[in-house]
């Protein structure tokens, strides 16, 4: 089966990395969703974003079977046109299973040939998140061990310009 993993990814993260890892070990193949939603100010755009999950994908041994595509409007029609049977979410804490129950159900409403899947955050990774990071970033903090290495001057650059 083939599944997909949406999100912002602004930027990607390694607790990110670690869920698109694993779900690439329990599917055949796995796309990457980034979702562009004008209503959501992101510091990346989406070009940028998709090349830093693209060259991360490195740090995992760049999985063959994954691949990122940049989408728009509904998850649910974005899987289904690209032959999708599940979409995988990850959850940190109870306070994500909230959104993501709302959004799973929504989901299933719309879509209830497609399954969702939670992955259970890693417990280094429970606290992190792309806005965490751009925190740090911001205030010249360190986030090695935070995001891939490949991306880490990416967001440096980006963050400190913007204090
Ligand atoms: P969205 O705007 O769709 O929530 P995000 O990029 O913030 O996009 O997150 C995408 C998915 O990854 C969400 O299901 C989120 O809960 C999950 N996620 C984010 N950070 C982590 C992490 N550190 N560990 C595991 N899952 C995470």
């Amino acid at each position: 089966m083939k599944a997909c993993y949406p999100g912002t990814f602004d930027p990607i993260t390694n607790g990110h990395l670690d869920i698109i890892q694993r779900a690439s070990k329990m599917f055949d193949e796995l796309d990457v969703f980034l979702m562009v939603n004008p209503r959501k100010l992101c510091v990346f755009n989406a070009e940028e974003r998709r090349q830093m999950i693209e060259d991360s994908l490195a740090s995992i041994g760049s999985p063959q079977n994954v691949k990122v595509v940049i989408g728009t409007g509904l998850t649910v029609d974005m899987a289904r046109a690209n032959d999708c049977g599940a979409i995988i979410r990850g959850i940190r804490a109870v306070s994500d299973y909230e959104y993501e129950l709302q959004q799973a159900t929504a989901n299933m409403m719309l879509g209830h040939d497609i399954e969702t899947i939670f992955l259970i955050a890693k417990p280094q990774y429970s606290f992190l998140s792309s806005s965490v990071v751009k925190e740090i970033a911001m205030y010249h903090g360190d986030i090695l061990n935070l995001v891939p290495v490949q991306i880490i001057d990416r967001v440096n650059d980006k963050l400190s310009k913007d204090e």
